[in-house]
């Protein structure tokens, strides 16, 4: 069986880097959305009540219901159904959404300031603060997403700028509709690392916690650990002659005699089949041939091989990032806490 393990070690070194940077624990929002990150939703929970966090982001109501008693609020980024709950905040993406809510549900508004996936426009700032007090939702918060923080541009400073505007619009129209005054949030793992000073009420962070946030280098670059590591079992070992092939379609030829060994992980587990044949692990055991569904093989015979300490160095050797190498490893995977 492939592992999964999780250093609560370096989750909580992370969680320390980031409530220095923001300035209290009380201001992170984890985000534990799509399994959290793949390392396990009620894992990565329960370690982030353990050491104080208050607040979570998650993708789906169903997210939220599993991991409510570990949480104040649980802001829910793409809801569909909807309950009156304390806890738990609906973000609103559309003004065609504010349509479909129920009364009394909390809820927090989703700005466009210009990444153009979701959140109303600026121009419809006004008239969401009209129809949220119509319909009798509660607006608890206020925000918005960087498109490219983790680069050095001056898009980050641009798109704080248009929220600067939004924050101002929403203070000014709070007595004509009497909401408490929201929380304000933009920032996710790499805006929360542009600032000098922290001045949000919230961040909402994701890959930072998990240890794999990649900047641009010039850009602050905080000493986090990755708190995932990636491990297989031996299946078999053979000794290949020269000349002889591995795997599907025979991709990797062996040029010299070579002990080879064959793990219980494959593309089924999630692990990325592009990496076929391009990638080597921490320990210097080299990916050879392609990636089968549940089956990989790598040079030498240990028993247990990491196949990971840092998704990123992986995805390197996929063609891809981080987070899309971490989501995917599947839920069934055994999850251990160390
Ligand atoms: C996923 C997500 C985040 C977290 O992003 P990281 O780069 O992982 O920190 C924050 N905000 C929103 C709206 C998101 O969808």
């Amino acid at each position: 069986m492939a592992i999964i393990r999780l250093s609560r070690k370096a989750y909580f070194n992370n969680l320390d880097i980031i409530a220095q940077k923001v300035g209290a624990v009380s201001k992170i929002a984890v985000v534990l959305k799509d399994n959290a990150y793949g390392h396990g939703l009620l894992e990565m929970a329960k370690l982030s009540h353990e050491y104080g966090i208050r607040a979570a982001v998650v993708h789906n109501s169903n997210e939220a219901e599993k991991i409510k008693g570990y949480f104040e609020t649980i802001l829910v980024l793409a809801g569909h159904e909807y309950s009156v709950d304390e806890k738990i905040h609906y973000a609103i993406n559309t003004l065609a959404q504010i349509e479909k809510m129920p009364a009394g549900i909390r809820v927090e508004l989703k700005v466009d300031t210009g990444m153009h996936r979701n959140g109303v426009s600026m121009r419809e700032v006004e008239e969401a603060l009209l129809l949220i007090t119509k319909k009798g939702l509660l607006l608890k918060g206020v925000f918005t997403h960087n498109r490219s923080a983790d680069t050095l541009s001056s898009e980050w400073f641009w798109q704080r700028k248009n929220f600067e505007k939004v924050k101002k619009q929403v203070s000014a129209s709070q007595t004509t509709y009497g909401y408490e005054t929201p929380r304000f949030h933009s920032s996710n793992s790499a805006s929360a690392f542009r600032y000098k000073a922290f001045d949000e009420d919230l961040v909402r962070v994701g890959i930072a916690a998990y240890g794999c946030l990649e900047m641009d280098l010039t850009l602050e670059q905080p000493d986090l650990q990755p708190v995932m590591t990636l491990t297989a079992q031996k299946i078999a070992t053979r000794t290949l002659k020269e000349g002889e092939h591995v795997g599907y379609n025979a991709t990797y030829r062996a040029d010299k005699e070579m002990l080879v060994s064959t793990y219980d992980v494959g593309y089924g587990d999630g692990l990325l089949r592009a990496a076929s044949n391009r990638y080597t692990t921490p320990s210097g055991e080299q990916l050879l041939g392609r990636i089968s569904m549940d089956n990989s093989s790598f040079t030498g015979d240990k028993e247990e091989l990491v196949i990971f300490e840092d998704a990123n160095r992986y995805a390197e050797a996929a063609g891809t990032i981080g987070y899309e190498v971490l989501v995917g490893l599947h839920p069934e995977i055994a999850r251990v806490v160390i």
